[in-house]
């Protein structure tokens, strides 16, 4: 199985080739900025800070090194999934990573508001959350999902074909 460099250096080798191959194609394919940002910026933090490997956060993993001090917040999703088990799953693997980070983020959001109510401050950060339109979205999803993909296929795991084509019977 792939270490984590290996598993960086797979990923950012792909990023390349295909930067490569959209530089010669660049006219015809002619992405958005908006749109090849998100994609570049998802699928990055896909390959170094959201990985199928913080199934091993209880331990010593790369990607929860590069969380900082930060990284004992992956310490649950170690605890809770087996390593290389759903966590390593093609559709439903990368999203349990991003509902466990949602729901620590509501968690922490929720404790610094109780914090901030309690000192009497004014909450500083106002809700004007705006969402990105619908194909920064797709382009942010998608370019975490490819990652995550490259990550799998390296551990010599494939889609599973039949089990879908099974559920669909
Ligand atoms: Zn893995």
């Amino acid at each position: 199985m792939p270490s984590g460099r290996v598993h960086e250096a797979i990923n950012l080798s792909v990023l390349g080739l295909a930067a490569g191959v959209y530089w010669l194609y660049r006219e015809t394919l002619a992405i958005p900025e908006p749109i090849a940002v998100a994609f570049v910026g998802s699928y990055l933090v896909g390959t170094f800070l959201i990985t199928p490997d913080l199934d091993l956060a209880e331990r010593q993993v790369r990607s929860k090194r590069r969380w900082g001090w930060l990284g004992w917040l992956w310490v649950p999703y170690g605890w809770l999934f087996t390593h290389r088990g759903l966590s390593h799953t093609w559709l439903v693997g990368p999203l349990t990573r991003l509902l466990y980070l949602g729901g620590v983020g509501l968690v922490l959001g929720w404790l610094g508001l109780v914090l901030v109510r309690y000192l009497g401050l004014h909450p500083v950060l106002e809700a004007r959350f705006s969402p990105p339109p619908p194909e920064v979205v797709w382009a942010l999803v998608l370019g975490y999902y490819v990652s995550q993909w490259l990550h799998l296929l390296a551990d010599g795991i494939w889609p599973d074909v039949r089990s879908l084509r099974s559920r669909r019977r």
